[in-house]
C-alpha cells in the first residue's frame, strides 16, 4: 500500500503496517506476530481486541457519538465520572475529561492556578517539577518535563519548571543510599520553595514512578509523604501525574496509594481508555473544587472533544472490565514474577546496569560498565538498537531516558498488558533474552 502518513521510524527501519491485535499480541499485514511487551506506550492495559469493549463502543455509537460539553452532558460521561471517583482513593470526586495525558496535565496546572485565584491569591502561578521527568508534549506540560531530549528544540517557548533532582537511587546525585539517606532528594523541594518563594508557587507535580524520562524509577517508601508534607507546610498543591501509572499499572488503582498519599489533583490518561479511545482526565479533590464552584463555577479549560460520549463509554467499559476480572489485584504477583526473571538476566548480560520498577511497570537500564555504572555514549544509540532487535524478534519494548548526556541515557520499560499470563511472561523473557544475545 502506498504510504503518505509520516511517522519517524526507529533508526532506518520502515514501520510495519498493523493488521489486527488479540490479547497481548499484534499482527502486521505480512502476518508477523509481535508480543506487546510495552502495551504500546504503556497504554493497552487490558490487551487488544477485547469484545466487551468493542460491544460497548457499538452500543454507544448507536445512541450518540458526540455532543458538545457545554450544551449537554451524557449518561456515559456521568457514569464514568462516578466510577472514577469510586475507584480512586480519598475525596478525588471531580473529573474533568480531556483527550490525552498532556491535556490532563495542562488542565491540572490550570486547576491549581485557578484554585488560588478563586481564593483571591493571584501571585501563585508557577508549577514546580523535577528533572528526569516527563509530563507531556504540549508547551505547558513540556515546560514541566525534565526531559532535555524532548525540550531541546523548543526551549525558547518553555518555562524552567523542573527545579529538583529525581529519586534516582541507582545514580543518587548525593552519593547516598536509601533508606539511610532520609530521602534527601525529597527534602530538596523545601530549599527550592524557599529560593523561589512559596507566594509564587501554585503546585508541585511528580510521577509516582518515572516513566519515559527514567525507565520505571520508583521513589523510596517515605518519599511522597515528605513531599506532601513540604507542600502542605508551604500552601502548595500536590499534583500526581498518574498518566502512565493510573488504573492498575503498578498494582493499585492509583500508584500513589502505595505511598499512602492522596494528592490534591491527579492527571490520568493512557490506561483509562486502554488504547480503545482517546480519553484522559484531571481529577480534583473536594478541597480544590470547592473555591472553584463557589467562584467562577467552571474549570477554565476544555476542548471540543472533552467528555466525548463515545470515549467515555469506552473508558467505562475498560474500568468495568478491570473490576469484573479482578485484574489489578493480580498485578503485584505478575510483576514480581517478571522482575525475578529480569534479575536473572542481569547476571547473564554485563550491559544490564539496573532492574527496577513497580508492578507491571519495570525498567532495565543499560550501561557500558556495570561495575562503574558508566553509561553508553548517546551516539551509540544503544536503546534504539536493542528495541529494533527485539522488534525483529517479535517483541515490543518502550524506550526511556531523559537525554541528559552521561546520565540515564539508555533504558527500556517493560510493561505488558496487565492481563498477561505466566506462559506469556515466560515467552516475553525468552524473546528479550534472544534480543540481548543479538546485541552482545
Ligand atoms: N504524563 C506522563 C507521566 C506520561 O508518561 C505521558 C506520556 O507518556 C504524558 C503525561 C503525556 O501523555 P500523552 O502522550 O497522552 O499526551
Amino acid at each position: 500500500m502506498e504510504r503518505t502518513y509520516l511517522i519517524k521510524p526507529l533508526l532506518d527501519e520502515t514501520l510495519p503496517m498493523i493488521d489486527h491485535g488479540k490479547g497481548v499480541y499484534l499482527y502486521d499485514t505480512e502476518g508477523k506476530k509481535y508480543l506487546d511487551g510495552s502495551s504500546g506506550a504503556v497504554t493497552a492495559n487490558i490487551g487488544h481486541g477485547v469484545s466487551d469493549i468493542i460491544e460497548a463502543m457499538q452500543e454507544q455509537a448507536k445512541k450518540v457519538s458526540f455532543v458538545y460539553r457545554s450544551q449537554f452532558t451524557s449518561e456515559s460521561a456521568e457514569k464514568l465520572a462516578k466510577k472514577v471517583a469510586e475507584m480512586t482513593p480519598g475525596d478525588l470526586n471531580w473529573c474533568f475529561f480531556v483527550n490525552s495525558g498532556s491535556e490532563a496535565v495542562e488542565t491540572a496546572m490550570k486547576m491549581a492556578i485557578q484554585y488560588w485565584q478563586e481564593k483571591g491569591i493571584h501571585t501563585k502561578t508557577k508549577v514546580l517539577s523535577r528533572w528526569v521527568s516527563y509530563h507531556g508534549i504540549t508547551l505547558g506540560a513540556l515546560s514541566l518535563s525534565g526531559h532535555t531530549g524532548r525540550r531541546a528544540r523548543f526551549v525558547s517557548l518553555l518555562e524552567d519548571f523542573p527545579v529538583i533532582n529525581p529519586p534516582y537511587c541507582y545514580r543518587c546525585p548525593y552519593g547516598l543510599e536509601s533508606p539511610s539517606c532520609g530521602s534527601a532528594c525529597a527534602q530538596e523541594l523545601e530549599l527550592a520553595i524557599k529560593r523561589i518563594g512559596a507566594d509564587h508557587i501554585a503546585a508541585f507535580i511528580a510521577e509516582p514512578v518515572i516513566g519515559a524520562a527514567g525507565g520505571a524509577i520508583a521513589a523510596p517508601k517515605d518519599y511522597f509523604k515528605i513531599i506532601k508534607k513540604i507542600c502542605e507546610d508551604h500552601d502548595i498543591l500536590f499534583i500526581a501525574d498518574e498518566v502512565m501509572t493510573g488504573f492498575g499499572r503498578t498494582g493499585s488503582m492509583l500508584a500513589m496509594e502505595q505511598w499512602d498519599v492522596i494528592p490534591d489533583i491527579v492527571a490520568l490518561g493512557k490506561g483509562m481508555g486502554a488504547g480503545y479511545a482517546p480519553i484522559a482526565a484531571a481529577l480534583a479533590s473536594e478541597k480544590v473544587i470547592e473555591p472553584i464552584l463557589a467562584g467562577t463555577k467552571v474549570v477554565m479549560s476544555g476542548h471540543t472533544l472533552s467528555a466525548n460520549p463515545q470515549s467515555c463509554a469506552v473508558s467505562l467499559a475498560v474500568l468495568e472490565y478491570l473490576e469484573k476480572n479482578k485484574i489489578v489485584s493480580q498485578v503485584e504477583s505478575k510483576g514480581d514474577y517478571l522482575k525475578s526473571l529480569l534479575l536473572q538476566l542481569k547476571n547473564q548480560f554485563s550491559f544490564i546496569g539496573d532492574i527496577r520498577g513497580k508492578g507491571l511497570m519495570l525498567g532495565v537500564e543499560f550501561v557500558e560498565d556495570a561495575a562503574t555504572k558508566t553509561p553508553f555514549s548517546r551516539k551509540a544509540m544503544v536503546t534504539q538498537k536493542i528495541i529494533a532487535l527485539a522488534k525483529e524478534k517479535g517483541l515490543l519494548v518502550y524506550p526511556a531516558g531523559a537525554g541528559i548526556d552521561g546520565v540515564n541515557g539508555d533504558s527500556i520499560i517493560i510493561s505488558p498488558p496487565l492481563t498477561i499470563t505466566k506462559d506469556e511472561i515466560n515467552e516475553l523473557v525468552l524473546l528479550l533474552t534472544d534480543s540481548f544475545e543479538a546485541f552482545s
